[in-house]
């Protein structure tokens, strides 16, 4: 495979080694996810808990006798009040009530600090609580962010919080592919092979406790496996990408039957030359295009690349990257952090979307802690940002007294435009269809 600056996401490597079509169906061919109500519950929990790294540290540095279970409650209590009264003001009722909403959120957040409250029994404190981390690794193209991360001298534990539903997650499932996907970018992070999970522990905690999955050579195998089929279906221009992996599918328990075989079918017309030729030339268009939206969202990874790659006076010379920054100042007012450099930004403007990186000593540069969000107004002597991967208690609890460098980066907003090619394939009118293949042959 030719080099390229795809990168496969931890997540994307856990659906494809499920199912390479569940893969391919949202992130390929453009079909929109829907959300369910224990999701959306889930996300609400999974928020109060990102929001609480610091009040979780401190819960487990000081609690050194007795249950961890009270003082958690306590602690995470403003988060909790912040996140769900935000969910009071913005939730649609229909199917269900808001009071609904928070009884079953409520639930589920008590569920997960019990299972929290014992992960934090079993040892001492971390020495460092890391929150939402994303590491990309650029020799293996692969992306993860982790829920949590705890660090001692020489040891670390990988945590994934499984807010979705009540079940356990299942041996050989997608959070058992996910977490040790995310494992290996943690062993990347310590200069450990990725292969090498001595110094790792891993930790699903979801509603009805914690488990300890194991990083087997078959799981991990599966991994890589999945890793490179998502790869391959990113990068290939061919239409003939349709690899089938050597993991037992769940189409029985699958949400998305009806497009499966929808797309199932018009490849397998295609491949047998049964397409009319009017929809054969609308498909090859249409592959076209994706392809193109494909490859443009390489662009948001070259900064990475280069960041790994480039020493930082290079990298300052073309103005993809600036260091000397530290948090100079936070205004809760507007939620943004001002970072001051003494001779303030000759790369930045306003709007420009950036991710700031903590240069953490002995640790690749893209494992480091990070932080995303936009230029608001370039100021005398630094910039002034608006934070939205983190709440700004989380910034400032893992970035204060810390240099930063600030780099480049891009928003992805191909998502929008794959599922617009998935419309006119799957949905739209005939009258429709034919604009669209006009038109995309036209511009094509
Ligand atoms: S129906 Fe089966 S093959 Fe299709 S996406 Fe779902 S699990 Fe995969």
């Amino acid at each position: 495979m030719t080099p390229t600056t795809h990168i496969a996401m931890s997540s994307d490597i856990s659906t494809a080694a499920t199912c390479g079509w569940k893969y391919r169906l949202p992130k390929i061919f453009g079909v929109p996810t829907s959300g369910s109500f224990g999701g959306l519950v889930g996300w609400a929990v999974h928020d109060v808990l990102s929001k609480s790294g610091g009040a979780i540290h401190e819960t487990w540095k000081k609690t050194t006798n007795g249950s961890h279970l009270k003082p958690l409650q306590l602690a995470i209590e403003p988060a909790k009040e912040e996140i769900f009264s935000g969910w009071r003001e913005k939730f649609v009722e229909g199917a269900h009530t808001i009071d609904e909403f928070v009884a079953l959120a409520e639930t589920r957040l008590g569920a997960m600090l019990e299972g929290l409250a014992e992960l934090m029994s079993d040892r001492g404190p971390p020495d460092r609580f890391l929150t939402e981390i994303q590491i990309t690794n650029p020799e293996s193209h692969h992306q993860g962010r982790i829920d949590a991360l705890a660090e001692w001298d020489n040891e670390y534990e990988t945590i994934d919080y499984k807010t979705y539903d009540d079940e356990a997650p299942r041996s050989h499932g997608y959070e058992h592919f996910q977490i040790v996907a995310n494992g290996m970018l943690a062993n990347y992070r310590n200069r450990h092979p990725e292969s090498d999970f001595t110094h790792n522990q891993l930790v699903i905690l979801y509603p009805g406790g914690r488990r300890y999955p194991r990083p087997t050579e078959r799981v991990q195998e599966i991994v890589r496996e999945a890793r490179a089929y998502v790869l391959a279906a990113l990068s290939s221009s061919s239409t003939e990408t349709v690899q089938v992996l050597r993991v037992p599918k769940a189409c029985w328990v699958c949400q998305r039957p009806d497009e499966c075989n929808f797309y199932k079918g018009l490849e397998r017309m295609h491949r047998e030359g049964n397409l009319p030729s009017d929809e054969d030339e609308l498909r090859r268009l249409l592959w076209q295009r994706r392809y193109r939206v494909l490859d443009f969202r390489q662009i948001s990874h070259r900064w990475d690349f280069m960041v790994s790659e480039k020493p930082v006076e290079e990298l300052e010379r073309l103005r993809v990257a600036e260091s000397g920054y530290h948090i100079g100042a936070v205004d809760k007012g507007t939620g943004c952090i001002i970072l001051s450099r003494s001779q303030g930004t000759r790369t930045f403007l306003k709007g420009d979307p950036v991710q700031l990186v903590v240069l953490e000593p002995d640790r690749p540069i893209l494992a480091c802690m990070n932080f995303r969000g936009s230029i608001q107004a370039p100021v005398v002597n630094g910039l002034e940002v608006k934070i939205t991967s983190h709440p700004l208690s989380e910034v400032t609890r893992l970035a204060a007294n810390s240099p930063l460098i600030a780099m480049r980066t891009e928003v992805d907003l191909t998502k929008r435009e794959l599922s617009s090619l998935d419309f006119i394939q799957r949905r739209a009118s005939p009258i429709v269809k034919e604009i669209a293949r006009i038109f995309l042959g036209v511009s094509g």
